[in-house]
């Protein structure tokens, strides 16, 4: 999983970097921005950090940067290792220019487009499929003449597998915006505006876009900044944005919306915005799952604990449903030092659990509930589980807030070896609960799509039904 962002408009740079703060979630292993700078003969310059936005303010290229015309992401490594080189992002040079790409997802033939590149001498030189599809949009252009709305949608077609993206030239003033024909990964875009002039920003969750208008209201000296357009870039769209103005290509093949169900579930910050008319939030759809899991399994513990953070929303819900009291008697270590946070960083989860406490006489004794959005690896929740138990609950079950994670994703989870898949590696359910340490109560896909009338056929759900939209015969 990752994050990309992109702006078009002045102070590039400081709202950007407020952008950066909305997709930080989804990738904190490195950080990368490109802008076009006009100023100085339209060149694009890259900057790149190992580790989260902020470093990028101690970075010298990126004091230097400039321009109207930005894009970033933050990285989770899902493909190649976690060198520099893999930092997107990246570029393809030629004799018109560079291009510069952000990519969130997961494409699959990279080998056969590595081959079909080496034979014009199109060399690739990381692991990153982000590098892979500038070369393929920049032979389009070199070899077939092609402009750049016509070379991305030819790219679209030749690269295979979940990819939601940004691209800026040397040559075309304008950023790119583009989604698969399957829209597995989400991309929003707004147009904003104010008495000054119409800006625009995109991003992988709305949580972004707010992020940076509100940087641009506290700067306003009119105080009438305001979104006139958010909307979905759609499952096969390009579209073109340029200072003060854009323009929407449609990629010339069959498109169907197959959004991941696990950015509802587990990947966006609750703050997201999933139905832009009504303003509904990933908050209130975590909430109704929680709801959802008491309906079907009629459990009232005496008390319902939540997990931090990933679980709240879930819990909240549960607890509400049921009647019974909400606790949070797990507590996170918030204070820790740089050098914990970075060891965290880099081994992930483990890092942080060792900084979990439970209070004891909130649990002593009583028959506690506790829930996680998601049961995937159940590191945490097995983890949980213990120092729940190590406190005297009297009883415990564990909810997930959504069904058996059995299948490994292919388009951008960093899911791939079943093995550390709990569900995948045990033979039964039996041997999911020994493993976790007390009962688990899973919640059934159909329960999560009656929330809110959401249509199954528009979403991607292959870690649950083992059903991949996007054929995986050229998985390699
Ligand atoms: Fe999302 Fe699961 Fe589909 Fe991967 S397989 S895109 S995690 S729903
Ligand atoms: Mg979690």
């Amino acid at each position: 999983m990752c994050g990309v962002v992109g702006y078009v408009g002045p102070a590039g740079k400081n709202v950007m970097y407020r952008g950066f703060g909305g997709i930080q979630h989804r990738g904190q292993s490195a950080t990368g921005v490109s802008s076009l700078d006009a100023g100085i003969g339209q060149i694009i310059r890259t900057a790149k950090v190992h580790g989260q936005a902020p470093l990028l303010l101690k970075d010298g290229t990126f004091q230097d940067m400039g321009g109207e015309t930005w894009i970033g992401h933050t990285r989770y490594p899902t493909q190649g290792t976690d060198t520099r080189m893999n930092i997107q992002p990246h570029y393809k040079s030629s004799t018109r220019g560079k291009v510069s790409v952000v990519i969130n997802g997961d494409t699959f033939n990279m080998g056969a487009l590595k081959n079909f590149l080496r034979k014009d001498a199109y060399k690739i030189y990381t692991e990153n499929d982000a590098e892979t599809f500038a070369a393929v949009v920049m032979w389009h252009v070199v070899e077939k003449r092609m402009d750049l709305p016509e070379a991305i949608i030819r790219a679209m077609h030749m690269v295979r597998g979940a990819f939601s993206g940004l691209l800026i030239s040397e040559w075309d003033e304008h950023l790119y915006a583009f989604r698969d024909s399957y829209g597995i990964r989400p991309l929003y875009f707004a147009q904003i505006s104010d008495s000054r002039g119409i800006y625009y920003a995109v991003a992988s969750e709305t949580v972004a876009i707010y992020a940076m208008l509100e940087y641009m209201d506290l700067n306003d000296p009119f105080g009438d900044v305001r979104i006139d357009e958010l909307r979905e870039v759609l499952p096969g769209e390009v579209l073109a944005i340029k200072p003060r103005g854009f323009k929407s290509y449609n990629f010339d093949g069959p498109t169907q919306s197959r959004l991941c169900i696990m950015e509802r579930i587990y990947l966006m910050r609750p703050d997201s915005l999933i139905d832009l008319q009504r303003r509904i939030s990933i908050a209130t759809f975590r909430h109704a799952s929680g709801a959802a899991s008491f309906a079907q399994h009629g459990i009232k513990p005496d008390v319902f604990c939540c997990i931090p953070r990933s679980g709240r929303y879930g819990s909240l819900g549960f607890a509400g449903a049921a009647g019974v009291m909400y606790d949070e008697p797990v507590i996170q270590n918030r204070d820790l030092s740089a050098e914990e946070q970075q060891a965290r960083d880099f081994i992930g989860q483990r890092g942080r659990l060792e900084k979990l406490r439970v209070i004891y006489d909130r649990v002593y004794g009583k028959h506690v509930g506790t829930g996680d959005d998601t049961v995937v690896e159940a590191i945490t929740s097995r983890r949980i589980v213990r120092i729940l138990r190590a406190n005297g609950v009297r009883e415990l079950d564990f909810f997930s807030f959504a069904p058996p994670y059995r299948y490994p994703c292919h388009y951008g989870l960093h899911t791939k070896d079943p093995f550390t898949l709990v569900a995948a590696r045990s033979g039964s359910h039996a041997e999911i609960e020994r493993w976790v340490g007390c009962p688990v109560h899973y919640l059934d896909l159909d329960r999560i799509y009656a929330i809110d009338g959401m249509d199954r056929n528009n979403f991607c759900d292959a870690c649950f039904t083992g059903n991949y939209p996007i054929p995986l015969e050229d998985v390699i």
